[in-house]
């Protein structure tokens, strides 16, 4: 599961669950802003950074949404 970091590393504005944000594959966390004007290049690694998926359910209601079907999946 990915870490959801809720700061900007770099101007340390909100980038909460459903707030758009930009991560590389080191899970560095920028905002949109600060995303662009680093041409999407993270400052960090040099890697790509692309839009951070929103995450609208807690971990506990995907599990439990993940258990039930590979339950109700077994025949
Ligand atoms: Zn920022
Ligand atoms: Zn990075």
């Amino acid at each position: 599961m990915l870490k959801m970091k809720n700061q900007c590393e770099q101007c340390h504005a909100k980038t909460g669950l459903a707030d758009i944000a930009f991560i590389c594959s080191f899970e560095c966390t920028f905002c949109e802003g600060c995303a662009q004007k680093m041409s999407c290049t993270c400052p960090n690694c040099g890697g790509e950074l692309v839009r951070r998926p929103l995450r609208v359910k807690s971990p506990i209601a995907v599990a439990a949404s993940q258990l039930s079907k590979t339950l109700l999946g077994r025949k």
